[in-house]
C-alpha cells in the first residue's frame, strides 16, 4: 500500500502556480517565518532554550511530543503500531477536537490518519518532511458508490471527478465532500492550531472549494482554505491524501520552530527584535565589561 507523501521530494514543497490577487499579498507580507532558515540548532542542555517544534519540517526534530493513540472519538490510526504518530501537543488535541467534532455531525467512519512523526523528529520512511511534530496526513472521507459513508480503504487516489478506485479490491468509492470540507473547516477554524498549509490535488480542492462557495460559507474563510490548499510542484500530487502543517506561533518560534511556508497575514504577528537606542544604553549598563576609548576592555567596577 502505498503512501509516500513527500518521499520523492528533495526540497520542502513550493507553491506551483502564480500567486493570485489574494495568495501574493499574503505571500508577500509573510515569510518571515523561514526567514532565519538553517539557523536552528538541537535541543540540548547547551540550549535549553530549544524545546518542541525545532527547525523545520524538513530538517527538524522535536521534543515534547505526545503520542496520537491508535483510535479514538471519530478518529482511527491507518497504521495501529506504527511509530511515527507523535506530534507536538497542539496538533494531537486538533486531530482529536476536529475529528470528535465531526463525527458529532456526520457520525459514521472514524477520521483516519496516516503519519505524523517519530517521536524525537527527524527522518522517517516515506517522508521528506514530518520531521518536527508538525505535519499529519489525513486520508479521504468515502462513500460507497450508493452514498452509504465508508471507511477509508487506505490511501486512494480520488481524480478530477470526485471518484476514487480501490487498487486491492476494484471497488469504486466517492470523496465524501461534504464531510471532507467540514474537516477542512475545522482545521481552519480551530482554536488548537495555526494551518500553514494543506496539501492536496488541485482537483480535490476545486471540488472542495466549489462545494463551500455553493454552501455560502463566509468569503473569508473559503479565501484562506484557497490560500493552504495546494497541490506541491515537487512531489507526490496529493490526491490520495491531505497532508495538514501546521504554522510556528509567536510563542514557538521563540524556542526553536522554522518555516515550512509563508507565515499567513491573518495569523497573529510574530515577535520582532526591535530594540531602541534606550534599550541599547539599558542593557549596557548591566555589560560587566567596558570598550575603552583605547579600544582596551576592561571589567566594569
Ligand atoms: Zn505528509
Amino acid at each position: 500500500m502505498s503512501s509516500s507523501c513527500d518521499s520523492k521530494s528533495p526540497t520542502p514543497p513550493h507553491p506551483r502556480r502564480p500567486p493570485g490577487p489574494n495568495r501574493r499579498s499574503a505571500l508577500g507580507a509573510v515569510f518571515a517565518a523561514g526567514a532565519c532558515g538553517g539557523c536552528f540548532g538541537t535541543p540540548s542542555a547547551l540550549a535549553p532554550q530549544l524545546q518542541g517544534s525545532v527547525g523545520m519540517p524538513h530538517n527538524g526534530v522535536q521534543t515534547g511530543a505526545v503520542e496520537l493513540p491508535r483510535s479514538g472519538k471519530g478518529f482511527a490510526r491507518f497504521r495501529p503500531f506504527g511509530t511515527a504518530y507523535w506530534g507536538q501537543p497542539e496538533l494531537v488535541t486538533a486531530i482529536r477536537e476536529v475529528a470528535e467534532r465531526t463525527e458529532q455531525s456526520f457520525g459514521g467512519p472514524a477520521l483516519v490518519l496516516g503519519d505524523l512523526s517519530a517521536r524525537w523528529g527527524g527522518k522517517i520512511p516515506r517522508h521528506n518532511s514530518h520531521r518536527s511534530g508538525r505535519d499529519v496526513d489525513l486520508l479521504w472521507h468515502l462513500l460507497s458508490v450508493d452514498g452509504t459513508p465508508h471507511t477509508a480503504v487506505g490511501f486512494v487516489r480520488v481524480g478530477p471527478d470526485g471518484l476514487a478506485t480501490d487498487p486491492a479490491t476494484g471497488r469504486l468509492y466517492r470523496l465524501h465532500v461534504e464531510r471532507q470540507w467540514e474537516t477542512v473547516k475545522a482545521f481552519l477554524l480551530s482554536d488548537d492550531v495555526q494551518v500553514q498549509w494543506m496539501f492536496c490535488s488541485q482537483w480535490v480542492e476545486a471540488l472542495l472549494i466549489d462545494y463551500a462557495r455553493a454552501r455560502g460559507e463566509p468569503d473569508e474563510l473559503v479565501w484562506r482554505a484557497e490560500t493552504v490548499m495546494l497541490q506541491p510542484a515537487d512531489s507526490l500530487p496529493h490526491d490520495d491524501h491531505i497532508h495538514l502543517r501546521i504554522s510556528c506561533t509567536p510563542k514557538t518560534s521563540l524556542t526553536g520552530c522554522e518555516g515550512g511556508g509563508p507565515y499567513w497575514e491573518w495569523l497573529p504577528p510574530l515577535p520582532t527584535l526591535e530594540l531602541t537606542r534606550a534599550d541599547l544604553q539599558e542593557i549596557g549598563q548591566h555589560d560587566p565589561l567596558v570598550v575603552e576609548a583605547n579600544d582596551e576592555v576592561v571589567a566594569r567596577e
